[in-house]
């Protein structure tokens, strides 16, 4: 495996106020990877500081194989894009593409040639003599990424940079930058608190809260596996029950018991997802009321008691397909394969 991006041990605060603890992590080459978490979770401030945009307090920031913890921003070779793109407005598409070349004086036709290339490479090249305020959010968007790439980059950083994109566009971009990467094969690193941004784009996903690493997985993996209860919720819905684990791997809760469950004996945390659950007739499992449907059309969304939980259980809808009515009692049969025992 060849190394893209590798943090070690990164430890980081503004002030007395701690913001990254202990931060470790590798990115292979030509990896896109996404860090992913709620505001405020130190996200930005990591991305920042593998750009150059202040030092660590303590651990290492590697770019291949280069120790580049204290080289200045434009000693790094990495690009950023921004949020808020960052162009010059006085400029045209042109120009503001080739503004990075020109300070790094290279020659007037390798800069057209570049530029060209740039502009063809994210679809802007009728666009060229537009001024920034003359294109859409999305075209903007692509300015700043051609920018970005035609210095030709080893390490792309991107900081949300779709988050100013309506959700139409926004999917159609997330599916262009990563198409983008592949042909570069470049490595990528995308800020993100967008779940499903991640989870589209990223090969795999670093999901952090208050400045530790929860988990480090492909986009798969954490779903069907996550290692806590953060992780559970953050990536998409979970039916999240506490409870003990027996002797045996019986995991019991106030009104259930799910046998070969696993796990370490003792109080524990158990999630399901909403589709793993299946509904049978009562007496063919955990029966149940139904308290409440919502029927989004692709899924009927259940909300059912058992004991004093509420566990969803989303069924898949088909046309002439059944549908349970609120105050029907039916089975939820739970696979132990199905169960995550979070720590
Ligand atoms: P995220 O990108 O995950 O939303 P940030 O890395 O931007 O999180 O911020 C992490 C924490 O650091 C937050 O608590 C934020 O308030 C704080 N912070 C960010 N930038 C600064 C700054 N320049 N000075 C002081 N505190 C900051």
């Amino acid at each position: 495996m060849a190394r893209g991006v590798t943090i070690d041990g990164v430890t980081f605060g503004y002030g007395a106020t701690p913001v990254l603890d202990d931060v470790s992590l590798e990115v292979e080459r030509g990896q896109f990877f996404a860090f992913l978490g709620p505001s405020g979770s130190g996200k930005t401030t990591l991305l920042r500081l593998i750009a150059g945009f202040g030092t660590p307090a303590s651990g290492r920031i590697l770019i291949g194989d280069r120790d580049v913890t204290r080289l200045p921003p434009w000693s790094r070779n990495v690009g950023m894009v921004f949020q808020s793109y960052a162009l010059w407005p006085h400029m045209n598409v042109q120009r503001n593409v080739a503004f990075g070349l020109e300070r790094r004086q290279f020659r007037r036709e390798a800069i057209e040639r570049k530029v060209a290339d740039a502009l063809a490479l994210v679809g802007l090249s009728e666009f060229a003599d537009r001024r920034p305020s003359q294109l859409s959010g999305g075209q903007q968007q692509r300015v700043a990424l051609a920018r970005t790439i035609v210095i030709e980059p080893e390490v792309l950083l991107l900081d949300e940079p779709l988050s100013n994109l309506d959700a139409r566009l926004r999917v159609e971009m997330r599916v262009e930058l990563r198409q983008l990467q592949r042909k570069l094969g470049i490595t990528a690193i995308y800020v993100t608190h967008d779940q499903e941004d991640a989870n589209a784009v990223a090969d795999s996903i670093a999901v952090l809260d208050q400045g530790v690493i929860q988990q480090i997985g492909t986009p798969i993996e954490l779903y069907d596996r996550p290692a806590n209860r953060l992780v559970a919720t953050f990536l998409g819905t979970a039916n999240l029950i506490e409870g003990t684990i027996e002797a045996g791997g019986r995991f019991v809760a106030d009104g259930f018991a799910l046998a070969s469950i696993g796990g370490a004996p003792g109080r524990a945390c158990i999630s399901i997802r909403p589709q793993d659950i299946m509904i049978g007739p009562a007496d063919s499992g955990i029966a149940c009321r139904i308290t409440e449907r919502e029927f989004l059309g692709g899924i009927a969304r259940y909300h059912t008691a058992v004991g004093p939980h509420s566990i969803l259980v989303d069924v898949p809808h088909r046309r002439g397909g059944r549908v349970h009515d609120v105050g029907d009692t039916i089975g939820l049969i739970i696979m132990p394969t199905q169960v995550s025992v979070l720590s």
